[in-house]
């Protein structure tokens, strides 16, 4: 091991983390593949750990904290809420579940639209698969299939998990049903041909997230609109991980022609609360009737009113225009980082939901390295690094973020010089 990698190995982890990285094995069922970090805190774009170090936050945890960690309105929020009422079940009204409905319509500008409130992407995608079936069925029993895209993620609920487009991720638990054809996510002609009249719904990201931070096409995305027109399916926006301003817009779909019957959100809605959310409109909204879907927690109290507060912040912060802003200054510096290096590719994205594309399957090792530069970011595949800042993410914490960045892949191009060093492990 050389002198340079040990000392930027040694600057990750530590006792803490190594102490609670033991109790965990000891105790949790081993499905996450974790960093070596253990955070305790956070305040803005900045997040600390056990061993007392501070890092720059470019995830907003999986494009969730959109308003920056422990932001003081929707800790207030939450906490007159949770001293006046926590739960009541959906037995009962109550307000906050209303006055959010009311603020998706509003910011989605879609009057009529109704909402239903659960509390993750994966149940607000199931949510949307039971409404999509549900319309399909009370037009012919057997209209009941879905054509997706390749490379999409929708959730890892058994029905959510047959949407995702990843066949990695199906293998394990076949048998999932055949009543979903995926098609490659940029062929527009394969999507036409995809959908007849057995299918009931057509799903999309606008961006897709975790299969890349892939941008869909311009002829795709007509080509799903013409499709579900021509079919009578219902057109299906996953906005989970785009929605709530993340792309420069209130909803990424906002951005294109796109018209969908339902979307679905979730991660960024309740800046770190659980809370998940259908909207349709027109005649999908029609389709569900009393008994035809329900949850115990979904659009309690305490998530609600805390998601009013994100989107009351969002509007009167403009926050969304900000990240169309903040956006642009991130691409900029991640397309200088594309032309100047022979590492880097491209750049992708839009909006704060961006991606480094890299010359070779690099990103886990330079997600490691930034960790050890003290900056959080992913390897949303291999040879790709997600950044997603929360919105309020500043000009000098963008520059910051650029400068770890950049000296991460310094430190990577170090390494390979030195063939000797030891890689950090792949996370
Ligand atoms: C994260 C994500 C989901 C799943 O959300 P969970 O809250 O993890 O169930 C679904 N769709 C998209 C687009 C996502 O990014």
């Amino acid at each position: 091991m050389t002198q340079a990698t040990e000392d930027q190995t040694a600057a990750v982890g530590g006792p803490a983390t190594e102490a609670l990285a033991a109790r965990e094995a000891a105790a949790l069922l081993p499905v996450y593949r974790r960093q070596p970090v253990a955070l305790e805190e956070g305040h803005g774009v900045w997040v600390s750990d056990a061993e007392g170090r501070t890092l720059l936050d470019f995830l907003s945890g999986l494009s969730v904290v959109n308003l920056g960690h422990a932001h003081p309105e929707v800790a207030a929020t939450v906490a007159s809420q949770a001293a006046r009422l926590v739960h009541t079940s959906n037995l009962y009204y109550t307000e906050p579940q209303v006055a959010l409905a009311e603020r998706l319509q509003r910011t989605l500008g879609w009057p009529d639209a109704k909402a239903f409130l659960c509390n993750s992407g994966a149940e607000a995608n199931e949510a949307a698969l039971k409404l999509a079936r549900r319309h399909g069925r009370q037009r012919d029993p057997g209209k009941t299939r879905v054509v997706a895209l390749d490379g999409g993620f929708h959730g890892r609920t058994l029905a959510t998990l047959a949407t995702t487009g990843d066949p990695g991720k199906h293998a394990p638990f076949q048998p999932l049903g055949d009543w979903v054809t995926h098609v490659p996510h940029d062929d527009p002609q394969a999507l036409a041909d995809a959908v007849d009249d057995d299918v009931c719904a057509v799903w999309l990201e606008v961006v897709q997230g975790e299969g890349g931070v892939r941008p869909l096409s311009a002829d795709v995305r007509a080509a799903a609109a013409e499709a579900c027109a021509r079919h009578d399916a219902l057109l299906v926006a996953d906005e989970v991980q785009t929605g709530v301003g993340r792309l420069g817009h209130w909803y990424g779909f906002q951005g294109t022609e796109l018209e969908p019957d339902v979307v679905c959100l979730a991660k960024g809605l309740g800046n770190g609360l659980p809370i998940g959310a259908i909207v349709a409109r027109g005649e999908a909204a029609a389709a569900f009737g009393p008994g035809d879907h329900a949850t115990t927690f979904g659009g309690g109290p305490v998530v609600a009113a805390a998601a009013c507060t994100v989107l009351d912040v969002c509007e009167r912060d403009g926050l969304v225009a900000g990240a169309a802003q903040r956006g642009a200054r991130l691409r900029a510096g991640l397309d200088d980082l594309a032309a100047q290096r022979d590492d880097c590719d491209h750049a992708r994205g839009q909006g704060l939901l961006q991606a480094l594309a890299l010359t070779g399957p690099h990103a886990a090792e330079v997600t490691a390295r930034a960790l050890a530069r003290g900056l959080l970011v992913n390897a949303v595949a291999p040879d790709a690094v997600r950044l997603a800042p929360p919105l309020v993410v500043t000009d000098h914490e963008v520059d910051e973020g650029l400068a770890r960045l950049t000296a991460a892949l310094d430190d990577v191009a170090a390494h390979a010089s030195h063939p000797d060093a030891t890689t950090p492990e792949e996370p």
